[in-house]
């Protein structure tokens, strides 16, 4: 018999929580903004897509996902682009401060939950 162990996970492992999301059959210009978009078009938009966010049962995963890639645009988890940068920089910030390397987030991290 085979020994499985060693190998990786299957990759929908990491995905799977996608097919649950409450934005999945939504435009991705909810969570992305075009180019060129300003405020107060940009806030009204931000604020619509984390309101569908705020009752989606994936929040936590994606939130984890978004930190964890460190991912540059879009809402993610309730928390839009700006958030996520301030939330990366605090984190890298509080582990210098505390003496250790930087490492992005991983996936244990939740949006609120
Ligand atoms: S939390 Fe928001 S962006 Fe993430 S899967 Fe749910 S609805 Fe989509």
């Amino acid at each position: 018999m085979a020994e499985t162990t060693r190998l990786p996970e299957p990759l929908d492992v990491h995905w799977d929580w996608q097919r649950r999301a409450a934005c999945r059959s939504l435009p991705e210009s909810l969570f992305f903004h075009p180019d060129g978009e300003r405020d107060p078009r940009r806030s009204r938009r931000v604020d619509r897509a984390k309101q569908i966010c705020a009752r989606c049962p994936v929040r936590g995963p994606c939130f984890s996902h978004s930190l964890s890639a460190e991912e540059p645009y879009g809402t993610w988890g309730g928390v839009d682009e700006r958030e996520r940068v301030a939330i990366l920089r605090r984190r890298r910030g509080a582990r210098t401060a505390a003496g250790g390397h930087y490492r992005p987030a991983g996936r244990d991290d939740a949006a609120g939950a």
